[in-house]
């Protein structure tokens, strides 16, 4: 039997604190996956900065040439999450059979990488990591997170529960995510329209090995508006801001015109029309704030810029000849 070739992408931003541990932790996964001939020794695991400040780029260079697993990719700016994921992926599919995608903070368990390749040995495309388990995570994370979850699949988006980006996708799957042309990304909401047998595995969510979250509260809701745009949308979406805070105050203005009516205190007709008036404003601001929010979508498809440049690269090819020299 032939064993398939594994790529491990890992995309990391400012993760110099955890690093060295995650290395460790997938390097002995590895291992042990050729030792028991389930994987190709030619496996790897390819580290994709995205465009870190801290020493990120430098750890990895260093693992290049002490840690034979270790390939790299640098982008040149921070893309963000979902783009330089997608960045590993279309790098790893060149030479990989299957890609196992996990977070640098090992807040994923590693040894539910087995359980993924087990199942693509028996014939699965994709496997999902599903967190069984989130009592690592905080009361508001996981509460916001439900929600989110709930609202995307009661507009219709077929997405799992409680998967985020921890999964094994196979070569073939890969090559058509390639055809998704869109810029808005989200990953997660994109692999489950690829279809291909699919499974799931479930795994209990840890805490963050070292260093903090690199997804704060703004950058949470920010990700999850897109799931459902960056530079001139901006004033479009304050336009919906307005809109919903009109709309609240709309609702004060209506209980004390109608309190002001009771007690006979106005005009005859001046509560029904300052109603309207309040009301019909704001659900007209929050309206067009909406369809900006589209249409700001739209113009960054349109526009069709790259998603991530990538600026330097170490692969295994170019550390053998740094090893010859
Ligand atoms: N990440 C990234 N670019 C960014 C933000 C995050 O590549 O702009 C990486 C980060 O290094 C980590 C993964 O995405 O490997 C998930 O981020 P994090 O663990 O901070 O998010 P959380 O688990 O708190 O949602
Ligand atoms: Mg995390």
């Amino acid at each position: 039997m032939v064993t398939p070739v594994l790529t491990i992408v890992v995309p990391c931003y400012n993760e110099e604190e955890v690093l060295p541990e995650t290395v460790f932790q997938l390097s002995g996964v590895l291992d042990a996956l050729i030792q028991d001939q389930l994987i190709s020794n030619e496996s790897t695991l390819l580290l994709v900065d995205d465009g870190s400040r801290d020493a990120t780029w430098e750890l990895i260079e260093r693992f290049h040439t002490t840690n034979t697993f270790v390939t790299g990719l640098k982008l040149a700016r921070n893309a963000g999450h979902q783009s330089a994921l997608l960045a590993g992926l279309m790098k790893a599919k060149e030479h990989a059979d299957c890609v196992v995608s996990i977070d640098a903070d090992l807040q994923d368990d590693v040894d539910a990488i087995r359980e993924f390749v087990m199942k693509y040995h028996e014939g699965y495309d994709i496997v999902y990591g599903v967190r069984q388990d989130r009592s690592a995570d905080t009361f508001f994370k996981r509460a916001t997170a439900q929600g989110f979850y709930k609202l995307m699949t009661r507009m219709g988006v077929n997405i799992h529960y409680n998967h985020a980006d921890f999964r094994l996708m196979s070569r073939r799957t890969l090559e058509k995510l390639e055809h998704f042309q869109e810029v808005n990304l989200f990953l997660r909401g994109m692999v489950p329209l690829l279809g291909y047998p699919s499974t799931k595995v479930y795994f209990t969510r840890k805490e963050r090995f070292a260093g903090e979250s690199k997804y704060p509260l703004r950058k949470m809701l920010a990700f999850a508006f897109d799931g459902i745009t960056s530079f001139s949308v901006t004033p479009i979406r304050f336009v919906t801001t307005m809109g919903f805070l009109l709309f609240a105050l709309s609702v004060v203005a209506a209980l004390y015109a109608i309190i002001g009516k009771i007690m006979g205190a106005t005009v005859t007709g001046w509560t029904s029309l300052i109603l309207s008036v309040w009301f019909i404003g704001g659900v007209q601001l929050l309206a067009l704030g909406l369809i900006g929010e589209y249409i700001g979508k739209i113009y960054k498809e349109v526009k069709r810029r790259p998603l991530y440049i990538i600026e330097k690269e170490v692969t295994a090819e170019n550390r053998e000849l740094a090893v010859q020299k």
